[in-house]
């Protein structure tokens, strides 16, 4: 493949188009903005920057936040201190390290729209700016609002996750996250260096714009952030289903779709930046290697049964309830509780724990978490010599 042609410069499209061009390929990616401050939490986990280390080590302004505090809708708090940190990016500085490092490498970069495009014949083709040309392959990385999707079908409203907050002139050292009754999905608010990203994101087909408004409007009130001025922004998620993962098409004869428009996105946490990179590496590679066949075992294979877990128990875990509360205020309720518990919860928020071996550690540790929780609601001293700190504000 001699030419190919990007559409979309975000994290996943950038990092595609660094691997096709440092693997000699003539790449042209198209961004009708490039570096932008895309609506976005910002925040990489120790997984990506274990991945990818370039993203820690640079000189682009970054936040590196280690202390989470968890809120359940009851109110109960909660404090995480994490082995490693989240790295906080605003998107506009990460998308230019990304696009810088895409045309170091030599991809040909341009700001423009991309009309539509044509997958039928071998060759693809795509229309920028009223004018048609032609590509051995179309790399689609535009996005969760993509609509150019050849081959494959749109993303449905139970397949998303509507969005809204916004950045604020204020500082911070730790993320909150704060959980809603029966709500599925939660309120962020993400420290940067010089600002604050607070959102909602909650499911399209289960909840309404105006609900998120009302929760999101609520939550700043209570925690005195000042959004009188501030940018509010509203963006849609991928939220993957089973089938999504399972059935929908990501790849055809001369085209694939990478990042948000493959949907590659953790339902649970919404977290989709590494999967973006990741994937605009795994693609480029195997385009690199004359194989784009390969790309869906790939991304088996790196994460996609994680995702699927993910999608598995999202809706028990935002909707569900354990020992009589919600499954959301127990986990926190045990994070202040047990410090065995807690530190599984960092390792998981920082990235450092996967889905596919948690089912095992939380059954291992099931006991000492419970005596632990039982000591400390007791006010007793913990079984086997384990000092348990009380990191929460509010009482259980
Ligand atoms: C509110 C919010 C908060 C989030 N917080 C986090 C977080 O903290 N951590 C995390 O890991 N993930 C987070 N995510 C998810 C993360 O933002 C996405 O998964 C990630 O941006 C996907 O990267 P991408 O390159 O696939 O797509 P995008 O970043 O959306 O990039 C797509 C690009 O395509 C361009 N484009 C679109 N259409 C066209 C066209 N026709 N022609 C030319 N260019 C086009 C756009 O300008 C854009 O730059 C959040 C998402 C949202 C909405």
């Amino acid at each position: 493949m001699a030419e190919i042609a990007i559409i979309g410069g975000g994290p996943s499209g950038a990092m595609c188009g660094e691997q096709l061009a440092r693997a000699g390929h003539k790449v042209n990616l198209f961004d009708e903005h490039l570096a932008w401050e895309k609506p976005c939490g910002g925040g990489l986990t120790h997984k990506a920057i274990q991945c990818f280390p370039f993203l820690l080590d640079n000189a682009y302004p970054k936040k590196l936040v280690h202390s989470v505090e968890l809120i359940s809708s009851q109110e109960h708090h909660a404090t995480l201190e994490m082995p490693h940190p989240i790295v906080i990016y605003s998107r506009t500085v990460l998308n230019g390290l990304l696009l810088d490092r895409a045309q170091a490498a030599g991809c040909h970069v341009q700001r423009s729209h991309v009309m539509s495009v044509d997958t039928e014949n071998t060759k693809a083709r795509y229309c920028v700016e009223g004018q048609w040309h032609e590509a051995d392959f179309l790399v689609l990385a535009a996005g969760a609002r993509n609509q150019l999707l050849p081959g494959t079908r749109a993303l449905q409203r139970d397949e998303l996750e509507m969005t809204q907050g916004y950045f604020v002139p204020q500082n911070a050292d730790a993320i909150t996250i704060k959980f809603l009754p029966q709500f599925e999905g939660y309120i962020w608010s993400f420290p940067r260096n010089d600002h604050l990203s607070v959102g909602i994101c909650g499911s399209m087909a289960a909840h309404t714009s105006a609900e998120l408004r009302g929760h999101l409007q609520t939550f700043v009130e209570k925690r005195n952030i000042a959004t009188e001025g501030a940018k509010f922004y509203s963006h849609v998620l991928p939220s993957p289903r089973e089938r999504t993962l399972s059935e929908r098409n990501v790849v055809g004869k001369n085209w694939a779709l990478v990042g948000d428009a493959a949907a590659w996105v953790d339902p649970l946490t919404g977290e989709g930046l590494f999967y973006a990179i990741r994937s605009g590496e795994l693609l480029g590679r195997s385009l690199a290697e004359g194989c784009p066949e390969k790309y869906p075992a790939w991304i088996k294979a790196a994460f996609s049964t994680e995702l699927e877990f993910a999608a598995r128990i999202v809706r028990r875990f935002y909707r569900g309830s354990f020992l009589g509360s919600a499954v959301t205020t127990r986990m926190v309720q045990f994070i202040r509780r047990s410090p065995v518990f807690r530190q599984l919860v960092g390792d998981l928020f920082s990235g450092t724990q996967d889905y596919s071996s948690l089912k095992r550690r939380l059954w291992g540790r099931l006991g000492i978490t419970i005596s632990e929780f039982i000591a400390s609601v007791l006010n007793m001293e913990p079984a086997r010599g384990t000092r348990i700190r009380h990191t929460g504000a509010a009482g259980d």
